[in-house]
């Protein structure tokens, strides 16, 4: 029998693997605006599953007060104030490992578009049509390279004031990463974390491959199922976030040359690597070049695989993964 573990909105489900079922611990809690189930299926050590996932739910509620951009006390809201703020190590690399990618990305994943998001409004109750020019002012300046760090002291500078810092796009990789440390350390050797469709795995499933089921578009219906060990899987799609004004629906991945919500040939992509930061920022960057461009992408730096379902209706996906995945059509025949 299959189980089938879901977060509400998610762009990934998780489905566990197919011998013998295993109940796992489950925890729901709320975090970066989305819903967070944690599972476990083995452990050891001094501690209860029920004092792990407490201590996971507290570490994760204060990832987000540190990283959020809406929450005026976070560490991303001092840095956005203008000051030269010090900051922890591990913060701080993390904004470092952000800009390398932004480099690497040539600016399709870019942590400097608070300004643009803001705008935007998405997420906000209170929305105001953005004003057009001004955003057209805002687009192609690739801040990510205006932000001083200083390796000395720790802490860092926004060198203008006409941008500001959004982590949107990697901060929910990132808490997977501190999460998976946490886990382990822990004494846990098997368990699943869904963080509203960004999927990490730890260890196996009863001695098996997991079972993650992809999703390509509103629907949230399976389009087919990957099979993976202990990995990170990230989805971004234009889809499940959006404002509208006057009719016009807008999603909120935006191509920082344009500051317009991105238009490539993308309508969902699933990025599985060994690192929840990277999966969660290449994501975001695949959605924004489009397949082409991911696939250059991908063949100069092999740091990821991934499965792109295009606006008209093909699957493209990595050779990494090509037989680890199963389109639902295939399966069904
Ligand atoms: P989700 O948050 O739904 O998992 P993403 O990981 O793709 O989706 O992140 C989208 C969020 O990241 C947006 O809501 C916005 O805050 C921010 N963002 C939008 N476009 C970009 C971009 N090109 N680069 C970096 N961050 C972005
Ligand atoms: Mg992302």
């Amino acid at each position: 029998m299959k189980k089938l573990i879901c977060a509400l909105g998610a762009a990934v489900l998780l489905i566990t693997g197919c011998s013998q079922t295993k109940e796992p611990y489950v925890r729901h809690t709320f975090a970066f605006d989305t819903y967070i189930t944690i599972s476990i299926y083995e452990h050891d050590g001094e501690y209860t599953t029920g004092e792990i996932c407490d201590g996971a739910a507290s570490m994760l509620a204060e990832l987000d007060d540190t990283l959020s951009v809406k929450k005026e006390q976070s560490v991303i809201s001092k840095i956005n104030s203008g000051e030269q703020s010090q900051i922890d190590a591990s913060i701080y690399y993390m904004l470092k490992n952000c800009v390398d990618l932004c480099e690497l990305t040539d600016g399709a994943f870019d942590i400097t578009l608070g300004n643009i998001s803001e705008m935007w409004g998405f997420g906000e109750e209170a929305l105001q049509k953005p004003d057009f020019d001004k955003l057209k002012d805002y687009a192609g300046k690739q801040n990510y390279k205006n932000i001083e760090f200083d390796d000395g002291s720790l802490s860092m500078k926004l060198k203008s004031g006409d941008f500001s810092l959004d982590l949107g796009a990697a901060a929910k990789g990132y808490a997977l990463d501190m999460l998976n440390g946490y886990l382990v350390n822990a004494g846990v050797t098997s368990a699943s974390v869904d963080l509203g469709g960004s999927i990490m795995t730890i260890g196996s499933y009863n001695g098996e491959n997991w079972t993650v089921s992809v999703t390509s578009d509103e629907t949230n219906s399976t389009a087919g199922t990957l099979s993976v060990g202990e990995t990170y899987i990230a989805t971004s799609n234009g889809f499940n976030r959006f404002v509208e004004y006057d009719g016009v629906k807008y999603h909120h991945i935006i191509d920082p040359d344009t500051a317009f919500p991105a238009q490539s040939d993308v309508k969902s992509v699933t990025v599985i690597t060994a690192n929840g930061l990277i999966a969660d920022a290449l994501s975001t960057a695949f959605y924004v070049m489009g397949s082409e461009k991911t696939e250059a992408f991908i063949k100069e730096y092999p740091i990821a695989d991934y499965i792109i379902f295009t606006t008209d209706g093909q699957t493209v996906i990595s050779s990494g993964i090509a037989d680890s995945y199963e389109s639902a059509q295939t399966a069904d025949e």
